[in-house]
Order: C-alpha cells, then structure tokens, then sequence
C-alpha cells in the first residue's frame, strides 16, 4: 500500500464472501456502491443522481471496515481509508488539508471509496460555544461539509462512514446528499456466527470432531473479530501441543472457548 500521512490507499482484497451473515446488508451496499460505478450510463439514462455518502454504524468488531473493502473490491473502485481520531489528533490545519488532499486523489483515481473511519470524532455535533475561535473538530466538520457537497459534480466517488456513536455526528451531515444511507451492522446472530466461523476456518484443516454449529450455538455474545481471533488462537493451540500438528481438533477450540468467557466474565 501507498501511505501519505496518515490515509492508505490500497486495492482490497476483501469479497462478500469473506463476510459471514449480514445478507440483506450486503445486498443493500452492492446497490448503492456497485451499481453506480458500473451501470452508470443507466444511472444518466434514467437521471437518477447516485448516493454519495453511506453511514454504517453499529458495535465495534463486527464489519464495517471489512464491509467498506469488500465493496470497493466488488466495484473494482480505488480505495481510500482515513480515520477520525488521527484527523483529530493532527496539527492545526494539517486534518483539514489532509481531508481535502484525499478528496482530490480521490477525485483523480475515480472509481473511489473514501472510508472514514471513527468519523463521529471528526464529524461531532457543534458544541455553540460562545467563542469566536472554532474548534478543531468544527473545523474538519465543516471541510467534510464542503467536500461532501462538491461531490456532486465528481462522478465516481463515494464515501462510506463507520461509527460506533451515530448520535454523536452532527445532524448536517444527514441532510439530502451527504449521508442518504444509514446502515445498522449487527452482532452476528446465530447464523451468523456460523458463517464466520466457516470463513475463519476456510483455510484450515480441522478435524471431523469441531463442530462448528455448536461452537456458534455456544458463543452467543462474540463480535465477529472475536470469532475470528477464536479460530486462530484454537489454531495456535493445536501448534503450542504439537509444533508439527496438521489439524485443528475440538479440544483446541474448547480450551480458547473456555479462556475467553472466563475474560468476557470478569470484565
Ligand atoms: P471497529 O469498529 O472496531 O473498527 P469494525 O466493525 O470495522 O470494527 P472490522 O474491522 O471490519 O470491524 O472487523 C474486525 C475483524 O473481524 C476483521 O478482521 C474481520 O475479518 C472479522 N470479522 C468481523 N465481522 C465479520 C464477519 N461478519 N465475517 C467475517 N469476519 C468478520
């Protein structure tokens, strides 16, 4: 990946498939990302304007990142990650500069995806305060505000925002044209986890004892990145007991199982 400061510029390798659950969801994302970058001349033919912004919103560990790459994968769009809390945290000027900086790549390698992650520390609610002098989230607010908007006469591009706060983002931001699509992204249900669980196990060998429906019947509060993080510590075990093992049993997953709701309880 290209790095400026502070925003990654990479082609993901993430696709829908890598994504356990979250069907609908999906569905919904490929239209309003894909369909705009590859049936555009549709899009022009019946004056339909495309989506420029799309908020997801929901727990932290369960796919929003994942589901930004898997989409700008899907559509073939250049792909462009920044993060609020690092805006945030720069010199004064340089968040704004960098915001607008990633606009205008963004502009120039269209098809893009701009994902704007943790953007409710960027985009937070204007404070009224009774100073003259703006804070500096007012600042990049306002940027993002001005960018956005600009977008209308950009073809191509689109900005997907993830938070875990969506009541913290301010309510400009939600009017026609900036964040039209607002998309809750779940803990993963049962069936979901099940899903997961196969995808993080994709590539391992495990033996005819896992089963892992039962494990996903048996892991009812994990977020996906913790299903994820089960599957590799099980593999870990198996590696800890055996450095030459070859597959993963189900005592492995018991034993990271077992470890994890004992941490999950005392905290
Ligand atoms: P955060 O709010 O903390 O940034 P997030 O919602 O953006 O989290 P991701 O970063 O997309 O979550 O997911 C974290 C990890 O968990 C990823 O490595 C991903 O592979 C895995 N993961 C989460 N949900 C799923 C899922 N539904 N299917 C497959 N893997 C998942």
């Amino acid at each position: 990946p290209s790095i400026t400061r502070g925003v990654t510029t990479e082609v993901p390798k993430v696709s829908w498939e890598d994504i356990g659950g979250l069907k609908e969801l999906k569905k919904k994302l490929q239209q309003a990302v894909e369909w705009p970058i590859k049936h555009s001349a549709a899009f022009a033919r019946m004056g339909i304007s495309p989506i420029r912004g799309v908020l997801l919103h929901g727990p932290p560990g369960c796919s929003k990142t994942t589901l930004a790459k898997a989409a700008a994968n899907a559509a073939q769009a250049s792909f462009f990650s920044l993060s609020g809390a690092e805006l945030y945290s720069m010199y004064v000027g340089e968040g704004e500069a960098l915001l607008r900086n990633t606009f205008q790549r963004a502009r120039l390698a269209a098809p893009s995806i701009i994902f704007f992650d943790e953007a409710d520390v960027a985009a937070a609610k204007r404070g009224g305060t009774s100073s003259n002098s703006t804070t500096v989230g007012e600042r990049l607010l306002s940027t993002l505000l001005t960018e956005m908007d600009g977008l209308e006469h950009s073809k191509g591009i689109l900005v997907l925002a993830a938070t875990n706060r969506p009541h913290a983002i301010d309510a400009a931001l939600m009017r026609p044209g900036r964040f039209d699509l607002v998309l809750y992204v779940p803990p993963p249900d049962l069936e979901a986890r099940y899903e997961i669980l196969g995808v993080h196990t994709r590539k391992m060998k495990i033996s005819n004892d896992v089963d892992l429906r039962r494990i996903a019947e048996d892991s009812e509060l994990f977020t996906g990145a913790e299903l994820e993080g089960l599957c590799r510590e099980a593999g870990i075990v198996a590696l800890r007991e055996n450095i030459s093992a070859t597959v993963v049993c189900n005592h492995h997953f018991q034993t990271v199982k077992e470890a994890l709701k004992t941490s999950f309880n005392k905290s």
